[in-house]
């Protein structure tokens, strides 16, 4: 929570120190920024066009030489990923480096602070602490998290505070989230990993997304995983189908079709053993059965499993172990230069309360360095103090 009494910038946190999620990110190295950020990865049930404007604001590139200039962050790519951490010193250097930039532009930081309500006042907005002390501000900037990983101070105040304010709220669920399942065949395969592409749908759009799923003794994690996990999370569930092995349809077709010898041997080529022989099974087949004795329709059952296998989904891991909140605020109710309030001069949002968040790989943080930057900018009050 910011706030901008008089000139300076105050800045409020019920925690005892900044940073606390950002010291859990990339497992403490802080995946900081994505290569790029296309506005079709991002998942929001708000305006697309909101949301492609907000984007354009600071591209990844411009915060990447922020970072380096400014901040003195180092970032560099993982060989095996590409993706973006902050090195040398991971999340500590990157909330130091930021904390140490806003001390140095004169704002004030109070920790174990608690904001229990903000209210529109004569000079603009009053900030009401829980500890019975109030701040007056010009300008209040609602940076409150969502719901995911309520342990580090964000409980979800900030969507109840905005649609007590009037502001719409779309519906929060945990996103980035590992999927449960009550499969035992697949449960059996706990530990183990493939390349797979989950298929569904959100918010009527149709998606894809490629990338290592885990099979878990719950069900379903790692990366595809939890970037598919919102079409089963969301406000209205959808399937999920998969494609194993990083293969397509037409792939997994033509390789059915050149196949020798025994069908499992041919698909350990291209997947887990366990995982080939599971497959098999729940196409109905022989397990030793070779394609010589392949009938038409058992090609068909097999390539139906190979590339379009729902995947049973019972459940989700929950608010402790999703990693950001889908819903939030509704992106149209703010103006996309600024992040104010369309119906509240003077109030801005930022980070996680939004309603958008991206994939996994830094496309988060991003959206909360991006939108707090935005946020910060507007700085020239609307109601003069008297
Ligand atoms: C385990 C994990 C790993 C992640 N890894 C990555 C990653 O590598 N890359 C990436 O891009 N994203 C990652 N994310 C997501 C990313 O951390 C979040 O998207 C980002 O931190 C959101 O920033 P925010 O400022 O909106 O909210 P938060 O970081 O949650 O900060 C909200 C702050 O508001 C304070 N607050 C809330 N309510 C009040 C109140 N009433 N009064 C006073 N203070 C209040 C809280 O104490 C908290 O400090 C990860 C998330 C998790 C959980």
């Amino acid at each position: 929570m910011l706030a901008s009494p008089g000139t300076g910038v105050l800045v409020l946190d019920q925690n005892d120190r900044p940073g606390a999620k950002l010291s859990l990110t990339g497992g403490g190295r802080c995946n900081i920024l994505p290569a790029a950020a296309d506005p079709s990865v991002y998942v929001t049930s708000s305006s697309r066009n909101s949301l492609a404007k907000i984007l354009r604001g600071w591209s990844p590139g411009e915060a990447r030489s922020f970072f380096a200039r400014e901040a003195g962050v180092g970032i560099g790519p993982e060989a095996a990923t590409g993706k973006l951490f902050a090195v040398p010193g991971g999340a500590p250097a990157v909330t130091g480096a930021l904390e140490g930039i806003a001390r140095r532009a004169g704002a004030v930081f109070r920790y174990r602070s608690r904001v229990s309500a903000i209210s529109p006042s004569e000079r603009g907005w009053t900030v009401s602490l829980e500890c019975g002390e109030s701040v007056e501000s010009g300008r209040v900037v609602l940076a409150t998290g969502g719901r995911s990983w309520p342990g580090t101070g964000s409980g979800g105040w900030g969507f109840a505070e905005a649609a007590r304010l009037g502001h719409t709220v779309r519906p929060v669920y945990p996103a980035l989230v590992p999927l449960l399942s009550g499969d035992p065949g697949f449960g059996s395969l706990s530990g183990i990993v493939v390349e797979a592409t989950i298929s569904s749908v959100f918010e009527g759009r149709p998606f894809s997304v490629r990338g290592p799923l885990l099979f878990t003794h719950r069900g379903f994690s790692g990366p595809v995983v939890m970037d598919a996990s919102h079409a089963a999370t969301g406000p209205r569930t959808a399937a999920l189908s998969v494609s194993w092995g990083g293969l397509d349809r037409k792939a997994w077709e033509e390789a059915l079709l050149a196949g020798r010898g025994l069908v499992r041997k041919a698909l350990e080529s291209h997947l887990p053993s366990r995982l080939a022989g599971l497959i098999v099974e729940r196409a109905g087949l022989d397990p030793s059965i070779r394609f010589a004795d392949l009938t038409r329709d058992g090609r068909m059952s097999l390539l139906a499993v190979l590339s379009a296998c729902p995947l049973p989904v019972s459940g989700n891991c929950g608010w402790d172990e999703a990693e950001v909140t889908g819903g939030g605020v509704a992106l149209e109710e703010v103006d996309p230069a600024s992040l104010e309030s369309r119906l509240h001069p003077g109030l801005h949002f930022a980070g996680e309360v939004l309603d958008a968040f991206g994939p996994v790989g830094g496309c988060n943080l991003y959206w909360a360095w991006l939108t707090g930057r935005l946020s910060a900018g507007a700085r020239r009050p609307r109601k003069p103090s008297p």
